[in-house]
């Protein structure tokens, strides 16, 4: 259902692939949220960003409602959200059961966690990388034969908060064994915000290299405002998709005071203005992520509902 990495390689005039936005603020956008985000109020803000141009959003977490009860309401979620042709909903998981909700709650698509450290990973998913490569690859054989697009998310690709700094080779050698499992996608994500543009750059290019026939994803976080740079210096390196969440909204765990996601108006902005086409509405992004602030009952993130778009 989605363009391969060979069909997506249709270019703007200054050279670059059009990439394909996920909106991820319904996911990661509200995970942080201290207070609960009623469903029906994460719903509306799929509707608005479905409005906007949004095609693959990724809706839903599958993980344990102990773990994270701001996320506990997938099913509700995804019973509810507007389907339609072109329309995926992905949903994060990270073990066989998550996989099973997953499936029947009607995801269009997986993503599955691998962390690049240990320490990290075992915070995060109670298990070693090497067991989290081996969940992956079960998961990602299951996923496949029910038909589900499939991306495997690299977390901590860029630095640790446990074990700081990730050598570039050991994320390059995670790609290629999570790569084996045959993923649709892979993607690298900068889970607490320490990434630059050299290293974007050189590890979207490794990825391309090691996995010729999956899309390159990135997943930044603007909580050193660097997210946009390396938002940019991906799509400049040939990445072809990119996540973002309206509003960018989301924090980190890590850094309780810091900003979440990218976010998607302030991104979209950006690559208007450099002629690639998303698809996305900016009036609605903008709207969407100012009624976001409303239901949060704080100001959202993102500069483009303050300062306006321009030309106006
Ligand atoms: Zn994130």
């Amino acid at each position: 259902m989605y363009p391969t990495a060979k069909r997506v390689t249709r270019s703007c005039a200054g050279g670059f692939v059009n990439p394909i936005v996920v909106e991820v603020a319904p996911r990661d956008g509200v995970q942080n949220e201290p207070r609960l985000v009623p469903t029906a109020a994460k719903v509306e803000l799929i509707r608005r960003c479905v409005a906007a141009g949004a095609r693959r959003v990724e809706a839903v977490s599958f993980v344990s409602a102990k773990a994270v009860p701001q996320l506990a309401d997938a099913e509700a979620v995804l019973a509810e959200v507007p389907r339609g042709p072109g329309i995926a909903y992905a949903g994060l998981v990270l073990n066989e059961r998550g996989l099973d909700r997953a499936v029947a709650a009607g995801v269009d698509e997986i993503n599955v966690v691998v962390v690049s450290t240990d320490t990290f990973s075992r915070r995060n998913q109670n298990c070693s990388t090497a067991e989290g490569i081996d969940r992956w690859t079960a998961l990602a054989r299951r996923a496949g034969e029910a038909g589900l697009w499939r991306t495997v998310t690299i977390a901590a690709a860029f630095g640790c908060p446990f074990e700081g700094e990730v050598p570039e080779d050991r994320v390059l050698e995670l790609v290629r064994r999570v790569a084996a499992a045959g993923p649709e996608e892979i993607a690298l994500a900068d889970t607490i915000g320490v990434g630059t543009p050299d290293r974007v750059r050189r590890l979207v290019a490794g990825v391309a290299a090691i996995a010729p026939n999956a899309l390159v994803r990135c997943h930044f976080h603007n909580t050193r405002n660097t997210g946009y740079a390396n938002a940019l210096a991906a799509v400049e390196a040939g990445a072809h998709v990119l996540d973002a969440g309206v509003g960018g909204t989301g924090g980190c765990p890590f850094a309780p005071a810091a900003t979440g996601n990218i976010a998607t108006e302030d991104l979209v902005y950006a690559l208007d203005r450099m002629g690639l086409d998303t698809g996305l509405d900016l009036d609605r992004l903008i709207e969407t992520g100012r009624w976001l602030g409303e239901v949060l009952g704080t100001p959202v993130p993102a500069l483009l509902g303050r300062a306006g778009k321009f030309p106006a």
